[in-house]
């Protein structure tokens, strides 16, 4: 394929795709092949593969990264509490509806009888009365009985359970620890990798985020995979304490029902954005697409509506990891988000969305640059900044233009990537203003962000060098 790679760092689109790695994207051509077709940040899941399977992703996309002079943010997602029932005799059993069945603690392979439910934290915390949903919820059971080791349940509905397969506690707020052994192991040889993000899966509390962020100690970004309905009463708490979040629908979905998943993520968007950090919708977004090469009008319809609702990234999942169309699927998502997002509704749908402004100088900056850059029409906006906060607050006003955020910090850089219109580049250091319009003025003209003639506003904090002192808005001819 034959591109322009200095045009590469803007797509034309504000709306950034997130695209998870596996044994159908495993080479060192095909990921340079997602990145050109749209993917702007990957995703690494360890609930599948050894570390050193993840090790050479991540050396992969370094290495395309560094041929586009691009920032690519990579996630490490940990496998977090995932419940699982036992194995079976034959491999598997069949239900019918009204069946009982008794769910015990004992390791020996189950059959019609009985089943091994290897969790005595389930069995402690539900109640008569409670259901489990298995298998995602294709198998449901109602608890009828409790015991101190067994459980026995009545199927509600549901054709066969086989071995190994998930069990969600829906509204059970379970006491089991937030980290599993694996995920400790997996997240220290993440961050030994040198990964941008750590997700951490079934947060149900704002507790659970404290331990990964100890561990992390800054050396990434941590995102909250919003996916137990526990964590949608406490939301604001969790959000809080964590970077970026992920609405992580194929397991919430289970958890609560699919009628309210559309209503939580127009909430979830709306409260991330308005703190200022990166919303993810994930899963299932172009679910058919990992057995075929076109998407169904309802898949199309539903990455759209994440793009309407304003969110940060969209995320593919089997689709580019282990499905026979990874850079079909990435195409159809890049034009989906490119002909939604110049739709005239969508951009009256992203200035409708009333924001408080922080009483600070950068908060306030940022949304009078904002305005500026649509009052005059400029073609970017250029924030030079050191922790990124900058860009993340002119991020969350969603502006039209692309953001180009420059920063002398790799770290920083790779990070910003997942924010909605944010294009960043690493920059050597500037030392004063009119330097840092020269650098800015030849970054936009090199990569086509814009051109002689049009204008550009930058904010910067001044003197440079100084973290989270942004005092400074210019608006610049390119010449
Ligand atoms: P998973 O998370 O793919 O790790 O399960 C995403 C989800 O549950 O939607
Ligand atoms: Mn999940």
């Amino acid at each position: 394929m034959v591109i322009d790679k200095a045009k590469t760092i803007t797509r034309g689109r504000q709306t950034k795709i997130l695209a998870t790695l596996g044994p159908a994207s495993d080479t060192k051509d095909m990921i340079r092949d997602l990145f050109v077709a749209g993917v702007d940040n990957f995703r690494l899941n360890f609930s599948h593969g050894a570390h050193d399977d993840h090790r050479k992703r991540l050396e992969m996309i370094r290495a395309v990264e560094k041929e586009f002079s691009a920032s690519i943010g990579v996630v490490a997602d940990m496998q977090g509490p995932k419940l699982r029932v036992g194995r079976f005799k034959d491999g598997k059993i069949a239900l019918k509806e009204g069946m009982v069945i008794r769910f015990d603690l004992d390791e020996t392979p189950g059959d019609e009888t009985r089943v091994n439910l290897p969790h005595p934290e389930i069995i402690g915390a539900v109640n008569v009365g409670d259901m489990l949903l298995i298998d995602d919820g294709k198998v449901r059971v109602e608890i009828i009985e409790k015991g101190t080791d067994y459980l026995d349940v009545k199927v509600v509905a549901g054709q066969k359970l086989s071995n190994n397969k998930g069990v969600n506690v829906p509204g059970v707020i379970l006491p089991i620890a937030a980290l599993t052994d694996k995920d400790r192991k997996d997240l220290s040889a993440a961050l030994d990798m040198g990964v941008d993000w750590i997700a951490q899966s079934f947060v149900q509390r704002p507790e659970d985020v404290a331990e990964a962020r100890k561990l992390i100690a800054g050396r990434a970004g941590l995102i909250a995979k919003i996916e137990k309905p526990a964590a949608l009463e406490t939301f604001d708490e969790i959000l809080d304490h964590v970077d970026a979040i992920m609405l992580a629908r194929g397991d919430l979905g289970v958890e609560i029902p699919p009628e309210d998943v559309p209503a939580v993520q127009k909430q979830i968007v709306r409260r991330v954005r308005q703190a200022g950090k990166p919303i993810i919708i994930a899963t299932q977004m172009l679910e058919s697409m990992i057995e075929s090469p076109a998407p169904t009008r309802a898949e199309a319809s539903d990455v759209a509506t994440a793009v309407y609702d304003g969110t940060d990234s969209v995320m593919l999942s089997a689709e580019t990891a282990a499905g026979a169309y990874p850079l079909e699927a990435v195409a159809i998502m890049d034009r989906i988000c490119h002909r939604t997002e110049a739709d005239d509704h969508y951009l009256e749908k992203m200035e409708a969305e009333e924001l408080r402004i922080k009483e600070d100088a950068s908060d306030a900056i940022s949304a009078a640059a904002h305005e500026v850059a649509k009052n005059i029409g400029a073609a970017c906006i250029i924030n030079y900044t050191s922790s990124g906060s900058t860009t993340l607050r002119s991020a969350r006003l969603r502006p039209s233009v692309p953001i180009l955020s420059l920063s002398h910090n790799l770290a920083t850089a790779r990070r910003m990537s997942l924010s909605y219109g944010v294009y960043s580049l690493l920059v050597e250091d500037v030392h004063n203003t009119d330097g840092a319009l020269e650098r800015a003025k030849e970054i936009v003209l090199q990569h086509g962000i814009a051109e002689k003639g049009q204008r550009l506003v930058l904010t910067a904090g001044v003197p440079f060098g100084t973290p989270g002192s942004t005092n400074l808005l210019r608006v610049a001819w390119v010449n």
